[in-house]
């Protein structure tokens, strides 16, 4: 998830690896349900990592395994708008909302240029693994409530296209039919 006109941004070259290819929608592993995470392992560990420093670089304050290509149910995160980096890992991640709806602006590194306003509910219980391999519990009610219910969501094949209102889909209509013609002729936005 991406905050839009945030001030959250970290510089590109603050980052020390090469970012990981985020796929854009239409790409069909944005739309796929993602496979559990088997095992942690020094793979999954140098994945993680990859992960993190490409969320940083494109400016983003979560990033979900579907994104760079890999349909498993993992995610990253960075919710927390400070100088000092502080990701986060959700490995096979169970959510619990609560409360009412609220609507907030969201944007999605995955489609670029486009930012709808999702209603959500406003607490959220997350329960999930991670690296060290032990469960762990979270509950927030603001905003890392908001960017986890988004990566979650990347989880399930769920984009904030499929989640915006009829008023935002007709806004969006033009940008989103030449994202699919892109996709269509092979420009998939690398
Ligand atoms: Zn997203």
């Amino acid at each position: 998830m991406r905050i839009p006109d945030s001030d959250f941004g970290r510089r590109t070259d603050d980052v020390n690896h090469p970012s990981l290819e985020i796929h854009r929608y239409p790409h069909p592993v944005l739309a796929r349900r993602a496979e559990p995470v088997e095992s942690i392992d020094d793979e999954l560990r140098g994945l993680v990592t990859a992960m993190i420093e490409t969320m940083y670089a494109a400016d983003g304050v979560g990033l979900a395994a579907p994104q760079i290509g890999i349909s498993r149910r993992l995610f990253v995160a960075d919710p927390r708008r400070t100088e000092d980096p502080e990701p986060q890992v959700f490995i096979n991640p169970e959510i619990r909302l609560e409360g009412d709806l609220v609507p907030f602006e969201e944007g999605c590194l995955s489609i670029p240029d486009v930012r709808v306003t999702v209603r959500r509910p406003e607490v959220a219980t997350i329960v999930a693994t991670g690296l060290d391999g032990e469960r762990f519990e979270l509950t927030d009610d603001d905003f890392a409530a908001r960017v986890w219910q988004h990566e979650f969501d990347h989880l399930d094949g769920v984009l904030i296209v499929d989640r915006m209102s009829p008023r935002d889909r007709l806004a969006h209509r033009r940008t989103l039919k030449e994202m699919r013609a892109a996709f269509e002729s092979g420009d998939r936005g690398a």
